[in-house]
């Protein structure tokens, strides 16, 4: 019902939705920025610098509102990976500091930590996908005053198994400890709010709208222990010949001219799921994921989890790449391959892994379609594995 809203979606069965989620006419709308307020922001003393300056700053307040966090909270960032890259990097971490992370998460997740010169341990999930929490306990009780900042970093919601981490556990747990919380919210923003979260990342691409924007949240009190990311114009509060200083708050850490228009979309994005219902989002994607996790299995795939918002990741007798690119072939759209989760992945299987992913948008005859393209894709796979 939902698909004719999204101008992009046809002639495909469209279950890459983990990648990326497609547009919606409503937010790619006119672009009222070229359109009438083409000027830049918080520097051009004029009409129009001033509606984009307010335009921007609009977009902040529904955006950050939308994630559970205050407008002064929220920098506007490229995508999660940025994001992550400049919280890892606005701590300023060193050998005294310590970031605990799964090792099953996305790169975005992995190695912004490994190259900021802080120490990692890693977590480990449970048999359910579940980030352990007895050991995370463990693990927070040995390393008790050892450290300067302990940090715990996780996907909400992961992109290999889709499981929906207990956030709220991990939250009250950790905070106990007096340690910090990062939340990759890449795939799970489109459902939750955070606040109460010391930090959480996103990308405007997986929640219906464009790439090139995303965004960081911080708590309002850890904007004082944070360094700028990126220096140059729209950061400086004075500049002499030797020395600068830093205006304060998220304009900080948006140096040069941002995208704009991005960020006016995005608001759009926001405002267009809230208006379907985030719950009800959830609650019909994860119905119909259960689906897709039967059609996988009468396929003669493996799930690797028994649970998952709206991803079903799964393995074959055969090369994931070969089959994501036949399902490709007969325009059913999957990844197929390490999935931006290299360790994890590699530890179920050194093929690579397929992820099918559904939105709102897609439906049972999608997930009827899907299952008999894959059945026939095996099929042609046996047979030039036989011959
Ligand atoms: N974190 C998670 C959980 C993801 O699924 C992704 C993308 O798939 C990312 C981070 C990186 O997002 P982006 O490529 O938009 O920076």
């Amino acid at each position: 019902m939902y698909k004719s809203y999204f101008p992009a979606y046809r002639d495909i069965v469209y279950l890459d939705n983990a990648a990326t989620t497609m547009t919606p006419v409503e937010v790619i709308g006119e672009n009222n920025y070229y359109l009438y307020f083409n000027a830049n922001i918080h520097r051009s003393p004029h009409e129009l610098g001033q509606k984009a300056s307010n335009a921007y700053e609009e977009a902040r307040t529904v955006i950050a509102e939308f994630a559970g966090f205050k407008a002064n909270e929220l920098i506007f960032t490229r995508n999660t990976t940025e994001s992550i890259n400049l919280l890892s990097n606005a701590l300023d971490l060193s050998t005294k500091d310590i970031v605990l992370v799964p090792w099953t998460e996305h790169h975005a997740n992995l190695l912004p930590w490994r190259h900021a010169g802080c120490d990692i341990e890693y977590l480990d999930l449970d048999d359910e996908g579940e980030i352990d929490l007895m050991q995370l306990k463990r693990t927070l009780d040995r390393l008790r005053g050892i450290y300067h900042r302990t940090i715990i970093s996780f996907a909400h919601i992961g992109n290999i198994n889709g499981v929906v981490q207990p956030y709220k556990k991990i939250l009250t747990l950790t905070k106990a400890y007096g340690a910090l919380v990062h939340v990759d919210a890449a795939q799970s923003i489109v459902k939750f709010k955070y606040s109460g979260v010391d930090f959480v990342s996103f990308s405007g691409h997986k929640l219906y709208g464009p790439t090139g924007i995303g965004a960081l949240c911080i708590k309002e009190k850890h904007f004082k222990q944070l360094k700028p990311y990126q220096v140059g114009g729209g950061i400086i509060a004075e500049v002499k010949k030797h020395t600068h200083s830093f205006i304060e708050g998220p304009a900080m850490f948006e140096a040069g001219t941002p995208n704009i228009t991005g960020a006016i979309q995005l608001q759009r994005a926001c405002e267009f799921i809230e208006k379907l219902g985030r719950k009800t989002i959830f609650e019909y994607e994860k119905s119909l994921t259960n689906k897709l996790k039967h059609a996988v299995i009468t396929a003669g795939g493996y799930p690797i989890t028994a649970k998952g918002a709206n991803i079903v990741t799964f393995k074959t007798e055969y090369h994931a790449g070969d089959v994501a690119t036949l399902l490709g072939g007969k325009n059913v759209a999957v990844r197929g391959g390490m999935l931006c989760a290299e360790p994890y992945v590699r530890s179920i299987d050194e093929n690579g892994l397929v992820r099918a992913s559904v939105s709102f948008y897609n439906d049972e005859l999608d997930i009827a379609t899907f299952e008999k393209r894959l059945i026939e894709v095996c099929q042609r796979l046996k047979k030039s594995k036989t011959k």
